[in-house]
């Protein structure tokens, strides 16, 4: 079983004596460095020339430098760029800025995984990540709650990284809810692969086959976006709940019989059997050096995956029918 922190288990004035830089204002950043300034810790934000998050983290009350400043004056870094940059960021600003007992931290293991990072031995190397995005991270702290997190130590130079680690999370709120440890490997190889298998490319994929198929037998779109799209919603808020017992006790005995029935022929043998593929690749590596070779060429595959399908008739349906739905908030 899982070992959990919680709030007694994390000393947090192992963060409020250190000095913080967050690298990134985005989702995590904001956050991390509001939450961290809201418990006693000295943060300061690093942003590039020309970021647009830049005024919001001053309006915060938070001060800004560029990244190399930040890094300079730190000793916990948390990098919270976007992965496919984070190894740029490192090269270019923290790398000459790291000295022997600073801490590098992370919200996802991705570039110290695959190597693409390789930080100095004399340097902890710890992972804070909570399992929410920003905005709910930032709300439930200020209400007095927070985000289970996941926390791990890839390199523990100084001896003292996880009790670290745990403090950082105590000062965003991921000890009020509880704290997971982990590694960095598991951290990005089930990230990855729930991502990729099941959360998006297997929902999508299945949403879309759905749709297509009650489409292409001559069914309504409009009747197909809600059978396939728009109810999932209803059934994974039930999941999110209770599991699969309450959405199994919210249906109908009809869809419950079918679920039983069908589910098993749609997800096969030889879907799983691809699932155990699509692991095999992220272990060795492969997908992380075709995602950042894709990115590094300028995302023509992604770019035109993305066209094709916000195309598509599934997505025009949905931008039509979601005009009818006050309560929808369709802004990106
Ligand atoms: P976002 O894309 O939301 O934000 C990225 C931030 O980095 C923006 O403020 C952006 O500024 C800034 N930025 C871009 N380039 C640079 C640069 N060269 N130097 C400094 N800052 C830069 O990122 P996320 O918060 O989604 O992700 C950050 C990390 O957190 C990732 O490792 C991710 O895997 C992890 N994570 C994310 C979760 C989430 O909920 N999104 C959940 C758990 C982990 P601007 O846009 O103003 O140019
Ligand atoms: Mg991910
Ligand atoms: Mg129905």
């Amino acid at each position: 079983m899982a070992e959990l922190f919680y709030d007694n288990d994390a000393d947090i004035s192992l963060i409020q004596g250190r000095k913080v830089a967050v690298l990134g204002y985005g989702s995590q950043g904001h956050a991390h460095a509001l939450s961290l300034r809201d418990s006693g810790v000295d943060v300061r934000v690093g942003l590039h020339e020309g970021s647009k998050s830049r005024v919001k983290a001053e309006e915060q009350g938070l001060r800004v430098v560029t990244p190399a400043e930040a890094a300079a004056e730190a000793d916990v870094i948390m990098v919270l760029v976007p992965d496919p940059i984070q190894a740029k960021v490192y090269e270019e600003s923290v790398k000459g800025n790291l000295k022997d007992g600073d801490a590098l931290f992370f919200g996802h293991g991705f570039n110290i995984r695959f190597d693409f990072i390789q930080p100095p031995a004399g340097v902890d190397v710890c992972m804070v990540a909570p399992k929410g995005p920003g905005h709910l991270v930032r709300r439930q702290f200020e209400e007095g709650r927070g985000v289970p997190c996941i926390a791990a130590v890839e390199q523990d130079a100084t001896g003292n990284g996880f009790p670290l680690a745990l403090s950082y999370a105590k000062a965003i709120g991921g000890t009020r809810a509880g704290v997971i440890k982990t590694t960095f490997t598991e951290e990005t190889e089930t990230d990855l692969f729930g991502e990729q298998a099941v959360l998006c490319g297997g929902t999508a994929a299945l949403v879309k086959a759905g749709f297509e198929t009650l489409t292409e037998a001559g069914y309504q779109p409009e009747i197909a976006y809600f059978e396939c799209l728009h109810e999932l919603k209803l059934i994974v808020d039930l999941m999110y709940e209770g599991g699969l017992d309450k959405m199994r006790w919210s249906i109908s005995e009809t869809a419950e019989w079918g679920d039983y029935v069908t589910g098993p022929r749609i997800i096969t043998d030889q879907t799983k059997a691809e699932m155990k593929k699509v692991l095999a690749e992220i272990q060795d590596g492969t997908f992380a050096r075709e995602w950042i070779a894709e990115y590094n060429a300028g995302l023509p595959r992604y770019n035109e995956y993305k066209k094709s399908d916000s195309e598509s008739l599934l997505e025009t349906t949905g931008k039509e029918l979601r005009k009818l739905m006050s309560w929808v908030d369709d802004e990106a």
